[in-house]
């Protein structure tokens, strides 16, 4: 089974297919064609809403036709067509979900609406061979949560951010520090040569109950350290980047933490954790998380990078384990800029065929 994903929702433009595996677990990604918009948004610190729609409609079409000759296959060959949805810019969500739609209609495929977190929470089953239930943490510039993955279409949020997402913090540190953006790759290769406990910022919500994320008093405790600098020279920057990025793993590890017993108390045993999001492809969390499975005895199934930030192998895959389980979208499927993934308890957001 071939399933053709489009992802619009922020600032990658992207197209993949992905097949399942014959008797077996986990998938193969034919094609995976990603297009960052990057260098566009750089030069205004953050994703400006309306470049970034222009730009998916200027490749969309060709990425498309790409991602299908990169599988070497036809678009007869595929057997579901899916599309995120949202959560996400309404321009860009607006164009991946109608090009889906479109194909869709001529080629009278089914038409399979994801959810962007949905598909990032799923991506370990496409890599891994990892059973229900588990327990995902989502951390990108857009969304830092924790969720319960039950099955296909059953998720029950365990915590999440109440101010910024943690990619957003990283970004903010290093916007403070005059470092460009998307800032969390700078931060984490700075801190390699910084000095972790030079300053020490606050770890907010620290051994609090429950798995909700509080980052904002972390990023305004590194501005006040850097208008007390001044000027900060590179060995500054670079310890303010370890010392922000040591904070924010010790927030990260701790909320984890109580994730995992929220989950254990629901519904017992989760069969691992996972991450996803472009967050994800920080090394330090990586290793960090890979220490507190160790601990706890758990499963860490992280993908590589380049399956956490956003692309097209995602989406297909998502919508390939939907259209497996019989869920099928009418074409009148609205786009969902705001979409909490716990609305999509089983079916009600969108109907079984
Ligand atoms: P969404 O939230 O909808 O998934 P997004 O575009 O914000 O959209 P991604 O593209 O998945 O999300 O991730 C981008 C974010 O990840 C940016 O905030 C970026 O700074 C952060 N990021 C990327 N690499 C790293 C890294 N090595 N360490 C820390 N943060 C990183
Ligand atoms: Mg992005
Ligand atoms: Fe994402």
């Amino acid at each position: 089974m071939r399933v053709l994903g489009i992802e619009t929702t922020c600032d990658e433009t992207a197209a993949a297919v992905v097949s399942d595996r014959l008797g077996a677990e986990g998938g193969d990604i034919l094609s995976n064609e990603v297009l960052s918009q990057i260098a566009q948004h750089a030069v205004y610190g953050g994703v400006v809403p309306e470049i970034a729609a222009r730009a998916h409609i200027d490749v969309l079409d060709r990425l498309i036709v790409r991602a299908l000759a990169n599988a070497k296959v036809e678009l007869s060959d595929i057997d579901a067509i899916a599309a995120a949805a949202g959560p996400g810019l309404i321009g860009g969500v607006l164009i991946g979900l109608t090009a889906a739609k479109g194909l869709a209609l001529a080629t009278g495929k089914p038409f399979i609406a994801v959810n962007h977190l949905e598909a990032h929470a799923l991506t370990a089953r496409l890599t891994d061979p990892l059973d229900f239930p588990y327990v995902a943490l989502l951390v990108s510039g857009g969304h830092t949560q924790l969720v319960a993955i039950r099955d296909v279409g059953d998720y029950r949020r365990l915590g999440s951010t109440i101010d910024d997402a943690a990619g957003e913090a990283f970004d903010k540190v290093a916007k403070m520090l005059g470092l460009p953006y998307p800032g969390g790759p700078q931060i984490e290769k700075l801190a390699q040569e910084g000095d972790a406990r030079r300053f020490d910022f606050p770890r907010p919500m620290l051994g609090r109950g429950g798995a909700d994320f509080s980052l904002s008093g972390l990023k305004t405790a590194v501005r006040q350290e850097v208008l007390k600098l001044g000027t900060p020279n590179d060995q500054d920057v670079k310890d303010i980047a370890a010392s922000f990025q040591a904070a924010i793993v010790d927030v990260i590890v701790d909320r984890v933490r109580g994730g995992i017993k929220l989950f254990t108390e629901g519904e017992g045993r989760p069969s691992g954790l996972v991450i996803g999001g472009g967050v994800a492809a920080n090394g330090a969390i990586r290793r960090a998380l890979t220490r507190l499975c160790a601990e706890s005895g758990l499963r860490f199934v992280s993908p590589p990078p380049v399956l956490c930030s956003d692309n097209g192998a995602i989406i297909a895959w998502a919508g390939l384990e939907r259209f497996k389980r019989g869920f099928r979208d009418d074409l009148g499927f609205a786009p969902r800029p705001r979409w909490p993934l716990d609305a999509i308890a089983s079916g009600a957001h969108h109907g079984k065929a």
